[in-house]
């Protein structure tokens, strides 16, 4: 089991996040950070081709998640909040870039 890339963390990287080398914990902080300045971002507007990348993010975030979440690693009930609430995250990040896009569109004349 490797550690966690983040200096000075002890905690052990679930094999759902062997990819990113993180525990659980720095996971949801990174993840979280991302959701946050993504839905900034969606708040003024996005091109089709950010529109795209933001919905590959949140495909490949989901599904590692729903990893974490059920791969058999041990969560503490504390842990299973965070989760729970980071799906509520990228849940709230894909309405948020489905409004940005129809706004665009109606934004857009109609040819
Ligand atoms: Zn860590």
């Amino acid at each position: 089991m490797s550690p966690c890339q983040v200096e000075g963390c002890k905690l052990e990287v679930p094999a759902a996040l062997v990819d990113s080398a993180l525990c659980v914990h720095h996971y949801l902080v990174w993840l979280d950070g991302n959701c946050a300045g993504m839905r900034r971002e969606t708040a003024s507007g996005v091109s089709t081709e950010r529109h795209d990348q933001i919905t590959t993010f949140l495909r490949e975030h989901g599904e590692r998640l729903s990893h974490v979440a059920t791969g058999g690693h041990r969560l503490s009930d504390d842990m299973k909040a965070r989760v729970l609430n980071e799906f509520l995250s990228l849940i709230n990040l894909r309405e948020n870039l489905e409004r940005a896009m129809e706004r665009a569109a109606k934004l857009r004349p109609a040819t």
